[in-house]
């Protein structure tokens, strides 16, 4: 037996844990520790001890598809990509959209967003970050000039005092709630946050429950307190950020008193001054979030808050301090980086920015030009003009997304996509997404390539090949080089590996400018900034001035507002939604390994002791969920775990879709969807 160990990046979630897969005679066969990585140390969580299990499933796609008469037939690549060419050149470009993935690498996402801009010429791309952190992205650029998490994830061990608000982090990312567990020991104080109290909760010095939907009061609360003490950084104020003074008017009114926050969120008054208390008095205080704070319609403004405390105590730029945004999957920091967004080029360049346009059209020389520098539409907001008006959007290409399961109010989203003339899908197995395809693609998956990823703390580090793709499925960057080919511009895309892309992602892009993979091919790899390839990368944002281009932190005068859709007489419960350990996402690979399936094999929607007796609910029963756009039938959980009045339900399950109810209600900047607070009915069936 031929055994070899190839060390590469988890596929799951941001944190970007490094580990061996084990190869057989040339098949993926398991997953060991690599302990060389500063990041997880030789560890790895569930879905990472299993992230092969689902490499060699016999339900990979493995052939191109094309649908004929309403079923699939199998094609070859040219006849799939000779039909995707001539419908894709029928079309005009601002008819055609495009999701890329956080599922991909860096040079995939870049190949997609070039494909986009230079051959379809569409203004319209976007991907999954629209769901989960578009307004980390767009708040903390407003506040630092600089959309990314500040600090680096070895550092949260360094902090004296942890605000953790809206992150089960213990649970979504397992091994930065490790770093977490390591600053406990060395004493720091822990705070945690959350509708629900979970394994986070239990490792907490204090945990505070509170109504979702209720952050920018419980951060106004926490601000009046701190500076009614005298415990804001003075100093920071002074030398570092504008915006105080507007700021302190705000959040000093009597809206914002800690009996009126308690009012509004249900957190103890007493628990609210200790916890402002031990952030104010903090030798250093970092605060963790997730999509607790920014799946809202107010999710910027909550960001923004979270930035407002910060710099309020002084608590940037410096060891064991930061606002650190826990990005979801593994690469959709890298896929924002890459331009994957309908507002930038890579490294957030704007498109709207003439010279940052000139630049990305001659750098890439279409001889045709490339799309018009203005912005284009979100994934939510295409999901709305394709039903709303018809006609506009006619064609889209999605790589590795499944919005099908991951959008919200899942009935608009099919109406949506089933109102497109012309639908290609390309991944690794067959989604609920790819069902409703015209073709599909079959895709090489993370075990099968080389190429970048980004993790949350914006360390850019290396996928490596390690068995050969199944059938004929390929590399998610050769299909769009090689359906770029048959428009006629191959030139532009005359790639022969995935390192000549990142050499070209390098050239255009100031903050990887001083990367390649001979650097990257170190554990330690890099983080960016990395602007020369003598530059050491950059931990630690914002440590002598921030990336605003005059160097201050802009602070934001912001009032709480309810969710968009709040309890009433019909449907009297907050819906909140989330994840859990043993599955990622909409299951497209968890749900295919069998461990982790045999662990968590369906979803549940958890009930307060006290709202089951209302109802008449017993635990395990089965029960019907509804909300003012769709209903569905889910196992209950009756848990003191959650909060009276409230109901939470993991969003793997298509058996048990939590995106059925959801609003698709938008934060009007960042276009990302309340999914953590809607109204709901649970009734016994
Ligand atoms: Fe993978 Fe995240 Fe688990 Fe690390 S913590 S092994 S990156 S899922």
């Amino acid at each position: 037996m031929e055994l070899k160990y190839v060390q590469t990046t988890c596929p799951y979630c941001g944190t970007g844990c490094s580990f061996n897969l084990v190869v057989k005679d040339g098949k993926v066969a398991g997953v060991q520790p690599y302990q060389r990585s500063p990041v997880n140390e030789g560890r790895v969580c569930p879905k990472g001890t299993y992230a092969h299990e689902f490499v060699n499933r016999e339900d990979r796609l493995t052939k191109p598809l094309i649908k004929k008469n309403g079923t699939f037939e199998e094609a070859t690549w040219d006849e799939a990509y000779d039909l995707i060419a001539e419908k894709f050149k029928s079309y005009k470009p601002d008819e055609c959209a495009v999701l890329s993935s956080a599922r991909t690498s860096n040079e995939e996402n870049y190949a997609l967003m070039k494909f986009a801009r230079g051959a379809l010429k569409t203004r319209h791309i976007d991907h999954c970050a629209r769901l989960c952190h578009a307004s980390t992205v767009a708040g903390l650029a407003a506040s630092f000039g600089s959309g990314a998490m500040t600090n680096s994830i070895g550092d949260i061990a360094e902090s004296k005092c942890l605000f953790i608000l809206g992150s089960n982090t213990f649970e979504q990312h397992p091994l930065i709630g490790r770093r977490v567990a390591q600053a406990k020991k060395a004493g720091a104080k822990i705070i945690y946050a959350d509708p629900r109290y979970t394994a986070t909760g239990k490792q907490a010095d204090l945990y505070m429950q509170f109504v979702s939907g209720s952050d920018v009061a419980i951060l106004n609360g926490l601000m009046q307190e701190i500076i009614k003490n005298g415990w804001e950084d003075t100093e920071f104020l002074k030398n570092r950020v504008k915006g105080y003074e507007e700021l302190k008017a705000t959040v000093m009114k009597e809206d914002y008193s800690l009996e009126n926050v308690s009012k509004i969120s249900g957190i103890p008054v007493e628990q609210l001054k200790t916890a402002a208390e031990w952030i104010g008095t903090a030798e250093s205080a970092a605060i963790l979030y997730s999509m607790g704070i920014t799946q809202h319609t107010v999710g910027v403004d909550n960001v923004k808050s979270i930035a407002n405390l910060q710099m309020l105590t002084g608590n940037l730029g410096r060891p064991g301090t930061g606002v650190n945004a826990l990005r979801g999957q593994n690469n959709v920091q890298g896929a924002c980086d890459m331009g994957a967004l309908p507002v930038v080029f890579t490294g957030y360049q704007k498109v709207i920015d003439e010279a940052a346009h000139k630049k990305f059209a001659d750098a890439w020389g279409f001889p045709d030009g490339i799309s018009e520098p203005k912005n284009g539409y979100e994934v939510t907001v295409m999901m709305d003009v394709l039903t709303d008006n018809p006609g506009e959007l006619k064609c889209m290409y999605i790589m590795g997304e499944n919005p099908m399961l991951s959008d919200p109010d899942l009935t608009h989203v099919e109406h949506a996509i089933k109102n497109l003339e012309f639908l290609v899908v390309q991944d690794i197995f067959m989604t609920e997404t790819a069902e409703l395809a015209d073709v599909v693609l079959p895709a090489a998956c993370y075990a099968e390539k080389d190429g970048t990823q980004t993790s949350t703390e914006r360390r850019v580090q290396m996928w490596r090949k390690a068995q050969d793709p199944p059938g004929e499925a390929k590399d998610d960057w050769k299909i769009i080089a090689e359906i770029a080919a048959k428009m006629g511009y191959a030139d532009q895309f005359a790639w022969e590996t995935a390192e000549d892309i990142f050499n070209e992602i390098a050239a255009v892009t100031p903050s990887y400018h001083g990367m390649n993979y001979e650097r990257l091919n170190r554990p330690e790899a890099l983080h960016w900034p990395c602007p020369a390839e003598d530059h050491p990368g950059t931990p630690i944002l914002h440590g002598a001035k921030f990336a605003h281009p005059d160097g201050f932190g802009v602070m934001h005068a912001i009032d709480w507002k309810p969710p968009a859709e709040v309890p009433d007489a019909e449907y009297p419960y907050v819906f909140t939604t989330g994840r859990i350990l043993f599955h990622w996402h909409t299951g497209t690979m968890t749900r295919r390994s069998a461990t982790l399936d045999n662990e968590v094999p369906t979803g549940w929607i958890e009930i307060n002791p006290e709202d089951a007796k209302d109802l008449g609910i017993k635990d395990g029963e089965t029960v019907k969920a509804s909300s003012r756009r769709g209903s569905i039938i889910v196992p209950a959980r009756v848990t003191k775990d959650i909060m009276k009045g409230v109901m939470f339900m993991p969003f793997h399950f298509k058996e048990c879709a939590a995106n059925i109810l959801t609003n698709n209600a938008l934060d009007p900047i960042a276009k990302i969807p309340e999914f953590k607070a809607c109204a709901v009915k649970v009734e016994k069936i």
